[in-house]
């Protein structure tokens, strides 16, 4: 893991570089305030920071307030180093951002398990949001998620007049995948379903599982002949092979709705893609269907 390390003072700057490298962290270095928040506001930041307080250019107090204003994800997490011992500074520090500090000098393990603290925190957050944000059974995006993408691309699409695709993707008959080998094994086809769409798809491209058995895909800067082909390989990833459940083969397959658009509201846009799938379930399933 990163950490970002911003202290004027050389001898504590390599005090702490070391210190981080043995306890196998990867230390990023700043000599003053106005080096750590080049590297903070950068895309690259490291998400936990041990800031000096006292520094030229920017101090440590003001690179907090202007991290926490920036409201970036992911979220960095701050220790104050401080020589100060007054609380009423030590309350001005934790108000500008910070998420704890310790005061100089300070004696290297409990800096180390300071830093250990902050790390439990970040991944607790990253967990968190996981969750928040993905489907527990598939492990793709949440109906919300993917919805909210889906807004961002066709914004982006908007502005950039570019084409955006949407793939309603609906399993056929998994009602009978239930009743014939149980829900276990419906469960097992959704997972490894969404697996499959996962692995046919182009990096660039989003999936989320839209309600039970209905998948959303978003294809960004994809027109309509490029996102045919595109479902037509996500069609066939579903049901060129059989699902393997607890020893049997079972086959699927799946119905596609597929729209494309440079401007239309994203509700009319899974609308859309909604009516073609509908189509395809009616025109006889395991196809996909342009509207
Ligand atoms: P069609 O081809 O018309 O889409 O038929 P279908 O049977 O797939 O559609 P229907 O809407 O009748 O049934 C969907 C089934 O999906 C019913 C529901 O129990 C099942 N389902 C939804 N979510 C889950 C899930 O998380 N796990 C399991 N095992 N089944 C689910
Ligand atoms: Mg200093
Ligand atoms: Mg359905
Ligand atoms: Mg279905």
């Amino acid at each position: 893991m990163r950490v970002l390390a911003a202290e004027d003072n050389p001898v504590f700057q390599s005090m702490l570089r070391s210190m981080l490298v043995k306890w196998g962290y990867q230390a990023v270095m700043a000599r003053d305030g106005l080096e750590a928040w080049k590297i903070l506001e950068s895309g690259e930041s490291p998400r936990l920071a041990v800031l000096d307080w006292m520094m030229p250019g920017l101090d440590g107090v003001e690179i907090c307030r202007r991290i926490r204003s920036l409201r970036r994800e992911p979220y960095v997490y701050i220790l104050l180093l401080t020589a100060r011992t007054e609380s009423q500074d030590l309350v001005e520090g934790m108000d500008a951002g910070a998420d704890d500090y310790l005061t100089k000098p300070f004696n290297a393990h409990e800096l180390r398990v300071r830093i250990r603290a902050g790390r439990r925190i970040l991944d607790l957050q990253d967990a968190l949001r996981q969750q928040a944000t993905h489907d527990g059974l598939t492990g793709v995006l949440n109906r919300n998620s993917i919805l909210e993408r889906l807004d961002q691309e066709l914004a982006r699409a908007a502005r950039a007049s570019e084409p955006v695709s949407v793939l309603m993707v609906d399993l056929d008959r998994f009602k009978s995948v239930n009743d014939a080998h149980g829900h276990l094994a419906g469960d097992a086809v959704l997972r490894e379903a969404a697996r499959r769409l996962q692995g046919a798809s182009r990096a660039y491209d989003t999936i989320g599982r839209y309600g039970g058995e209905e998948f959303l895909v978003v294809l960004p800067g994809c027109g309509t002949a490029d996102a045919l082909s595109q479902a037509e390989r996500l069609r066939d990833s579903i049901a060129s092979v059989p699902f393997l459940f607890e020893g049997s083969n079972l086959r699927v397959t799946a119905s596609f709705g597929l729209t494309c658009t440079a401007r239309t509201p994203s509700r009319d846009v899974v609308r859309i893609a909604d009516e073609a799938l509908y189509e395809a379930k009616a025109s006889g399933r395991n196809r996909v269907v342009t509207r």
